[in-house]
């Protein structure tokens, strides 16, 4: 006998675990798959969860360690420090972050199946037959920045992306537990280069860059060893992947097939933080969807109109920071206030308590 579900959700991540949790919670049927074997393998995110991410989250303090400061170089490696008193962000162990996920999600009653990659789905009457054998009345796409669910029924595809390139590492020592960044327009042509102590010993070196640059890990780590001792450091592994800044896709949506998350393009095109709107915006979802199949609220389509994101100005910043401030210029600028504000207002919100050196 074939069982419906309520909703499929094509991706066990950010988006369609907290899709899947709200529905779950809300008493509707709903199965995710996963292409990936093991949530914990192919990492593709940093995992830095700003506060209010955190705070959707609410993962177990194991799984995280508070970052309130942030060193930011210049190419000829001159510092200025930012730093919060009351706004703290998060960098977490991201696998096991996955896996709690996902566990989390198990005991709301999600059904998820791993290593089952969404391949097609055809819409029959008001029921969508998912990879032949699967059927269901509402199919979202949480199936990141190359959507398949958006290639099969035609929606908007992302088409401007970062790359990026990270390193796991092992035997570093610290002097301090701050977020190291470097802001180079030509090595992070488009974005920045990271380095950071992260959960349970563990040091994440990164960069990213846009179309124009390839990300060159290497030069990443030798400048990382300017910051920390290195000498018995090694590689334990990899992440990295696309981050689509080009904004939210049209049409996101086609009658109950919906795209969330980095599907759909939410990622910030400033700060390619996805994460946050990932959650949001998959618990928003799975909300529209409850309220219509449960109270006949008005579909979706109707109660989403105008609700994504749009990002306003962060589409500008991102044209300016793919053209890239000449490293001259950066050098100059490293120390002046306004350059120092513009800083705290990226990485801490503007909360007030900023503190500035
Ligand atoms: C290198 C890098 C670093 C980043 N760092 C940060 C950061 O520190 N903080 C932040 O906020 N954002 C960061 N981002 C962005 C952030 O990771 C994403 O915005 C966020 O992961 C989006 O979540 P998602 O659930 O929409 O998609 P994803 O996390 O991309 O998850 C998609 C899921 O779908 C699965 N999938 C794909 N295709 C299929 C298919 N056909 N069938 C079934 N499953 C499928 C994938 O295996 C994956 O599990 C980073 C991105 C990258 C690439």
């Amino acid at each position: 006998m074939n069982t419906t579900h309520d909703v499929i959700i094509a991706g066990a991540s950010f988006a369609g675990i907290t899709c899947a949790r709200t529905l779950a919670k809300r008493g509707l049927r709903v199965c995710v798959l996963e292409r990936k074997e093991n949530v914990r393998h192919s990492i593709h995110t940093t995992g830095i969860l700003v506060h209010e991410a955190y705070d959707l989250l609410k993962p177990p303090e194991y799984l995280v360690r508070k970052i309130r400061s942030v060193k930011l170089y210049s190419p000829s490696m001159k510092h200025v420090d930012v730093s919060s008193t009351d706004y703290t962000f998060y960098v977490t162990d991201t696998p096991a972050l996955m896996e709690w996920m996902v566990a989390e999600a198990k005991k709301d009653g999600v059904e998820i199946r791993l290593n089952t990659p969404f391949e097609k789905a055809e819409q029959a009457d008001d029921t969508i037959r998912v990879n032949d054998s699967l059927f269901c009345h509402f199919l979202i796409g949480a199936d990141g920045a190359r959507s398949r669910v958006a290639e099969q029924f035609g929606l908007g595809k992302n088409t401007q992306f970062l790359t990026g390139v990270e390193v796991e590492m092992s035997g570093i020592t610290h002097r301090d537990d701050a977020l190291y960044c470097l802001l180079d327009s030509i090595t992070a042509r488009g974005y920045i280069g990271w380095a950071f102590p992260t959960v349970g010993g563990i040091t994440q070196i990164g960069i990213a860059c846009n179309d124009k640059a390839k990300p060159e890990i290497k030069v990443m780590m030798d400048l990382a060893a300017q910051w920390f001792d290195m000498k018995d450091a090694h590689i334990v592994a990899r992440r990295g992947g696309l981050i689509p800044v080009g904004g939210v896709v049209t049409p996101f949506m086609k009658d109950n097939v919906i795209l969330v998350g980095d599907a759909a393009g939410m990622v910030s095109p400033l700060t390619a933080g996805g994460i946050h709107t990932a959650l949001h915006y998959g618990a928003m979802v799975a909300e529209k969807i409850a309220d219509h199949v449960l109270s006949h609220a008005p579909h979706p389509s109707v109660s989403l109109r105008g609700l994504y994101p749009k990002f306003g100005y962060k589409h500008v910043l991102r044209i300016i920071m793919d053209i890239g401030i000449p490293n001259a210029i950066m050098e100059m600028t490293l120390f002046s206030n306004w350059f120092k504000r513009l800083a705290s207002f990226v990485f801490f919100s503007r909360k007030s308590g900023t503190v500035l050196r």
